[in-house]
């Protein structure tokens, strides 16, 4: 057939990459406390999402149903192409989970907690040793492999347990709230452990009350409160959603204060403090029609900073009892 006859090839459709976790309407209650009330995700593979929220808002609930430790009361889900409800065993056998409900028995080695796994995992002996001592090797517990875990420090047995998981190779870990309690510097080598597992291919879904960490790990961000979704998306798409931009001067002089309250008549003040604040886009127009106007007055501020919105913001705006705190009553800008 004469190429000009053939036909035009079918253009190839871009999927998008499929889901390692799809949940619509998920719910929980005890009792007569909900504590999901309706909670939708979609994480593709290979990313990292974050579900972030206070104490008590349904992280851990959220994990026990995605690893089916407990049925839903309501909703579905779907992990790695497995139905929660009616393909279990599918689900675990994809998925690791480490957290509040660590496997790691304090009483014996890190050792030995290394060969129970493979144990469980039906790995022959020979192999079952060579898969701990590299994972050992790899998670830096090869000098603490003969001790007992309970002497390891909180990072050491996060580690062990996450060496733990990976013996049956899953291809979407559950880290439920990773770094709590650990030191800075724990924390900071288990980010470096989580970037390596993505890097590797697999799917996180941490749970997590610490903004920075959600900021530092996540391609995707669901901000959970009292059992709903309150936001989702990036973390610069949820910078966006908040205006919290702003910049503020702070005076020693309580005579310049007044005079500069009456001149910027728009910005919030702090008497106490002697500081005004003036929402911003940070621009360098912005600063500068601020200075301009403290100039034509003749004041001159003590310090200027400015603010752009950060997860902080986002947070304080979209959980919690109060709604979107004003620049003046803002908690975190009384302790920074
Ligand atoms: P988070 O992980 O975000 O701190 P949890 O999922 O652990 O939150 O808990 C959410 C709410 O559900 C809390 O108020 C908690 O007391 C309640 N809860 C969790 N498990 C149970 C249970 N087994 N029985 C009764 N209430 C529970």
């Amino acid at each position: 057939m004469p190429s000009s006859v053939m036909p035009t090839p079918t253009p190839i459709p871009v999927l998008p990459p499929p889901a390692a976790v799809s949940a619509v309407g998920l719910r929980k209650a005890y009792g007569d406390r909900t504590v999901l009330d309706g909670v939708d995700l979609h994480i593709p593979a290979g990313s990292v999402f974050a579900l972030l929220g206070p104490n008590g808002a349904g992280k851990t609930t959220a994990v026990k149903i995605l690893s089916t430790l407990i049925s839903a009361d309501g909703g579905q889900a779907q992990v790695a192409g497995h139905d929660l409800a009616t393909s279990a065993e599918g689900v675990r056998a994809a998925i690791g989970v480490t957290g509040q409900f660590s496997a790691v028995d304090g009483l014996i080695t890190g050792e030995e907690n290394m060969l129970l796994m493979t144990d469980l995992h039906h790995l022959a002996r020979p192999e079952g040793r060579r898969v701990a001592a590299e994972l050992l090797e790899r998670f830096d517990l090869t000098d603490a492999a003969k001790k007992p875990a309970s002497t390891y420090s909180g990072g050491m047995k996060r580690r062990l347990d996450i060496a733990m998981t990976l013996v049956g190779e899953p291809r979407i870990i559950f880290l439920d709230e990773p770094t709590t309690g650990l030191d800075p510097r724990s924390r900071h080598a288990m980010w470096g452990i989580i970037r390596a597992l993505v890097t590797g291919g697999v799917t996180v879904l941490l749970t997590t009350q610490y903004l920075e960490e959600a900021d530092e790990l996540a391609d995707r961000i669901a901000v959970l409160d009292h059992g709903r979704i309150v936001a989702q998306g990036t973390a610069e798409e949820l910078k966006r959603r908040i205006p919290g931009g702003h910049v503020r001067l702070r005076f020693s002089d309580p005579a310049a204060y007044r005079s500069a309250a009456g001149a910027l008549s728009e910005a919030a003040h702090d008497d106490g403090a002697l500081t005004l604040q003036l929402p911003s886009d940070g621009s360098q127009r912005d600063l500068r029609s601020v200075l301009d106007r403290l100039d034509t007055a003749g004041i001159e501020a003590d310090e200027l900073t400015v603010h752009t919105p950060d997860l902080d913001d986002v947070f304080f705006a979209l959980t919690g009892p109060t709604a979107v705190p004003t620049p003046t009553t803002r908690p975190k800008e009384a302790v920074r």
